[in-house]
């Protein structure tokens, strides 16, 4: 037999648990560049700029 509980976890016991278990929405914030929603800190994925540069060669406006 496998690890079996010996006692119950009751309601409050479980969700206090479950307390810390939601989801985070991501932090999303609008391209200077293109307007598309991208991660604040982190290159452009649709156009390949980071601060106005182009970084990411290939990717083009
Ligand atoms: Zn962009």
């Amino acid at each position: 037999m496998g690890a079996v509980p010996k006692k119950r976890i009751s309601k409050a016991r479980r969700d206090r648990r479950r307390a810390h278990d939601a989801l985070t929405q991501p932090h999303l914030v609008v391209c200077e560049e293109c307007g598309e929603m991208k991660r604040p800190h982190y290159v452009c994925e649709v156009c390949g700029t980071y601060k106005g540069i182009k970084v990411l060669p290939g990717v083009e406006s």
